[in-house]
């Protein structure tokens, strides 16, 4: 094998997010095989000279299936050097990369991965919210409904008041999602959050409620869910003016850090 295959995170979307590694590796790609969700600013980084396809689906219908994405990646491995599996996000959620890591292994091909950031993460920070706030969140589930027939694989009895849960993919009826929430013990009145095309020109953020989501028009895709205590905007703190305490404090602080640094 004379090549190596990269699997490379895209971001969420806004190019600025992409790493320098992944921006280098793109400019150098000889092949690059990307998903629908990779953004056009971002394909825009690939080498002109590369030889670039999209893999993605269109209109939820697969055009490849995952076997024949892993022989593409070996066979151009052995054809030329820089092979590039570009994926929305991070390579390594909700991307089927174990799929692919495992035929690469089995078939000896060198490979790296290069992370991303994940939807979740561009989307907290487009609504400006601590995924972890750590006076309402103590941990955060990245999880999907949408595994099909195999079905129910969240461990419920870990979620807690206390979870954040970032949803992938909520498909097109977000009242499934609510109804599976409920059904499953969270309150309606929880906080949730929708994100719709994150850390993009065309973002929107909806703040609403387990209750009131199902009443909630569909976002444009790709959309995520953040549901839980940390998805509202009075833990964001909006609107609430600057406490004179606050310069006050600001002022002891300037010169307590003066002093360190003197010494
Ligand atoms: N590997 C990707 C996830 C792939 S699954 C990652 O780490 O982000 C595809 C799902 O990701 C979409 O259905 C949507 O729920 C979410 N997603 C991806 N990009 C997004 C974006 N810019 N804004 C909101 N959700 C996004």
């Amino acid at each position: 094998m004379s090549g190596k295959v990269y699997l490379v995170g895209a971001g969420p979307g806004d190019p600025e997010l992409l790493t320098l590694k992944a921006a280098r590796i793109l400019a150098d790609a000889d092949v690059v095989f990307y998903d629908a969700l990779v953004s056009k600013e971002v394909l825009a980084l690939i080498s002109r000279g590369a030889q670039s396809t999209d893999v993605g689906k269109r209109a939820g219908k697969k055009l490849l299936t995952q076997d024949e994405i892993n022989s593409l990646l070996i066979s151009y491995a052995s054809k030329t050097k820089i092979v590039v599996r570009l994926k929305g996000g991070d390579p390594l959620l909700f991307g089927r990369a174990g799929e692919e890591i495992e035929a690469l292994r089995m078939a000896q091909v060198d490979f790296e991965i290069v992370p991303g950031i994940t939807a979740a993460v561009g989307a907290a920070a487009g609504a400006k919210i601590s995924l972890t706030d750590r006076r309402v969140a103590s941990q955060v589930l990245f999880t999907t409904f949408s595994r099909g027939e195999t079905g129910n694989w969240l461990n419920w009895a870990a979620v807690t008041p206390e979870t954040t849960i970032a949803i992938y993919m909520p498909g097109t009826h977000y009242g499934e999602v609510a109804d599976r929430l409920l059904e499953n013990g969270l309150s309606p009145e929880t906080p949730c959050l929708v994100v719709s095309q994150a850390t993009r020109a065309e973002q929107e953020v909806r703040w609403t409620s387990i209750a009131a989501l199902s009443g909630e028009g569909q976002l444009p895709a790709p959309s995520i869910l953040l549901v839980g205590r940390v998805a509202t905007q009075s833990i964001a703190g909006w609107g609430a003016g600057i406490n004179p305490k606050l310069l006050k404090n600001s002022e002891t602080c300037d010169a307590r850090l003066n002093a360190r640094k003197k010494n």
